[in-house]
């Protein structure tokens, strides 16, 4: 067995990829492929409505916002961020807590003026500013709720009075529980902890549809989608399906509760291990510690042979950190056990 802590896209579990390799060949027993129907059939449009009811279920959100599954990554969702978020102040606000943000930053100047109210740059963004304002005549404010590069979380949102509230989740939807209401949109790629690389879902508060004042390319506007139930153009049928497979299983396994107890353990158990074991230091600050991502160096970096050949052995695989961080990265995802983290501690004190 391969531990796989890729940090995306990353592991899913395996009855999901069984399932979805069945599909592949032979969907609900239709005699064909999933992925050569119509997404306008009755059995793919079954498919796009649970995916998208199961969002909503496992996150709690309540009635008033509409789920989308699109394309274009979280990447393009700074874009859509920035237009559909827009309003009569014509500027927005920004914490910049890494590479994520930084470019969220950077879409969001082509519609209008950027504040970067706080930011960690300053220390390499190994921590959750604090201590900020959040200015009220600004049209919303986004964060990044869990920074994959550098592994800080935030642990508690914003505080926005009364600007409407915007988060990439990318990397921890669904790993805890929110509260869905205190945002007025949320979107996250799907392939760091809900499915395969190709769809990002939305979750838009209602009455951010026509809010904006911009002119809105019609693939970018929000409200194009969700007039047509997330099926305007073909939607990523594929990446759609093994996202609701994967929902399915969370469900299954007691939903975002329980496996944010078990994601809690799982940090707590590498986190532990990097506090005790003096040949690793921890990367970023510890109240800001992500539960998803744990990044870690050597202290002494002439053990790096010796330890990535201990991983390589354990069939740890993906424990490399981010090229902008060095060091490694422990991305410990929904589907990943714990004991492939216990893996990763035992190769840490055979070291
Ligand atoms: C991976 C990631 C992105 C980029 O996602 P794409 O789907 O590749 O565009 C954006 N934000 C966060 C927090 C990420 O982890």
């Amino acid at each position: 067995m391969v531990h796989n802590f890729s940090a995306g896209p990353c592991i899913l579990p395996q009855e999901v990829f069984k399932e979805a390799s069945e599909a592949i060949l032979n969907f609900n027993n239709l005699g064909l492929s999933l992925i050569e129907i119509s997404h306008r059939s009755a059995a793919f449009v079954d498919v796009m409505e649970e995916a998208r009811a199961l969002v909503k279920e496992l996150l709690n959100v309540p009635n008033g916002y509409t789920v989308l599954f699109l394309q274009g990554g979280a990447s393009l969702g700074f874009l859509k961020a920035a237009y559909n978020m827009a309003g009569t102040h014509k500027k927005s606000a920004y914490i910049n807590t890494g590479t994520w943000s930084t470019k969220a930053i950077k879409e969001a100047r082509f519609t209008g003026e950027v504040d970067v109210i706080a930011s960690s740059e300053d220390k390499g963004f190994n921590y959750i500013p604090k201590g900020y304002t959040v200015p009220q005549d600004v049209d919303y404010l986004h964060f990044t709720t869990n920074n994959t590069i550098y592994g800080t979380q935030f642990k508690a949102l914003p505080e926005v009075g009364n600007v409407p509230l915007v988060a990439d989740m990318s990397s921890d939807i669904f790993s805890k529980e929110i509260d869905a209401s205190a945002f007025d949109l949320i979107y996250a790629g799907a392939q760091k902890n809900m499915g395969p690389a190709g769809t990002t879902v939305f979750i838009v508060k209602d009455e951010v549809f026509g809010r904006s004042p911009l002119q809105i390319p019609t693939m970018l506007n929000l409200e194009t989608h969700a007039k047509k139930d997330s099926m305007f153009n073909t939607p990523p049928v594929f990446a759609v399906y093994v996202s609701m497979l994967n929902l399915r299983w969370l469900k299954k396994n007691g939903g975002v509760k329980a496996i944010e107890a078990v994601n809690n353990k799982k940090a707590e158990t590498i986190y532990n291990e990097i506090d005790r074991n003096d040949k690793f230091v921890g990367f970023a600050a510890k109240e800001d510690r992500s539960n998803m991502n744990a990044t870690f160096n050597l202290v002494d970096d002439s053990l790096k042979e010796r330890f990535d050949q201990l991983l390589k052995e354990a069939n740890i695989n993906g424990l490399k950190g981010h090229r902008s961080v060095g060091g490694y990265r422990a991305s410990m995802y929904n589907a990943l056990p714990l004991s492939s983290v216990e893996a990763v501690v035992e190769v840490m004190r055979a070291l």
